[in-house]
C-alpha cells in the first residue's frame, strides 16, 4: 500500500480584491511509497507549497480525493486530523521557524507536546538525533547563536522527532550556500535512509533535486 495517494486533485486560488479564479493545480495524481524520496520541482509561484500544504492536511483539495495510510482525509474530524498531522507528518521550511527563545533541546521537544500520549523516550531520542547532526554540545544554545546551517539541522531534528512518516520540506536548502545545502540534504537523506521516512522536497535547486528517487516536475498546473 501506498504511504499517501492523491488522485485528480485540483486547486483554484481567486486573486484578492475578488479578481479572476486562478486554478493552481490541475488534475494532480501522486502516489509516494513507504521509505522513498521524492523531489518536486518547478518555477516559482507554479503551486509546489500549495502541493505540499495539501500533502500535510494544511490545506485541502477543491476536487479529488487524498489518502493517507490508506484513510480518506476528508473523513477526519478537526482534532483527529491535527492528531494525525502531528504524529505522521514532520514539517522543514525554507525558514527554520525555531522559537527564538527556547534553548535546541527544547525546540526540538515542542512537537511532543502535541502528541496524544506523552513519549517517555522523547528526550533521549532528541538528544541523539541532535548529536547525530553534529549538535551534541549545542543543545542549550538558543537559535541566535546558531549558524544558518546548524539551525536548518535543529528543524531536520525537530521534524523527526515524533518518528513521522512522512517528512515534507519546502526549500530547506533554499537560505543556504551552497556547501551548506549539500550538507544538509546529505543528512536529509541519510535520516530518509535510516529511519525508513518518507521524503517530499520543493528545491529550485537541480543539484539537490537530483539526489531524490525521484523528480517531479509541475508546469502549468500539471504535476509530471
Ligand atoms: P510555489 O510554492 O511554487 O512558489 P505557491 O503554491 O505558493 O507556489 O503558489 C501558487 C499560486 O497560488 C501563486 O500564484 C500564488 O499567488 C497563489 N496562492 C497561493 N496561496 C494562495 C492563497 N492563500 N490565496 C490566493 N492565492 C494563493
Ligand atoms: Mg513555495
Amino acid at each position: 500500500m501506498p504511504l499517501l495517494e492523491l488522485s485528480h486533485v485540483s486547486k483554484s486560488y481567486q486573486e484578492p480584491g475578488g479578481g479572476p479564479v486562478v486554478a493552481v493545480l490541475q488534475d494532480v495524481c501522486l502516489s509516494v511509497e513507504p521509505a522513498e524520496s521524492l523531489a518536486i520541482v518547478g518555477p516559482s509561484g507554479c503551486g509546489k507549497s500549495t502541493l505540499l500544504n495539501i500533502l500535510g492536511t494544511l490545506d485541502t483539495p477543491d476536487k479529488g480525493s487524498y489518502h493517507f495510510e490508506g484513510r480518506d482525509i476528508s473523513s477526519l474530524g478537526t482534532a483527529e486530523l491535527a492528531a494525525m498531522r502531528s504524529e505522521k507528518i514532520g514539517f522543514i521550511f525554507q525558514l527554520h521557524h525555531l522559537m527564538p527563545q527556547c534553548s535546541v533541546l527544547e525546540n526540538v521537544m515542542l512537537p511532543t507536546l502535541a502528541m496524544r500520549q506523552r513519549d517517555p523516550s522523547a528526550r533521549a531520542r532528541a538528544e541523539s538525533l541532535l548529536a547525530a547532526v553534529g549538535l551534541a554540545d549545542r543543545l542549550n544554545w538558543r537559535p541566535a547563536q546558531l549558524s544558518g546551517g546548524e539551525r536548518q539541522r535543529v528543524a531536520v531534528v525537530r521534524a523527526l522527532i515524533n518518528q513521522p512518516r512522512l517528512i515534507l520540506a519546502d526549500e530547506p536548502t533554499g537560505a543556504l550556500d551552497e556547501q551548506n545545502a549539500e550538507m544538509l540534504t546529505s543528512l536529509l537523506l541519510e535520516l530518509q535512509h535510516s529511519t525508513g521516512v518518507s521524503l517530499v522536497m520543493v528545491t529550485h535547486q537541480p543539484a539537490q533535486a537530483a539526489r531524490m528517487g525521484r523528480v517531479l516536475r509541475i508546469h502549468q498546473g500539471v504535476l509530471n
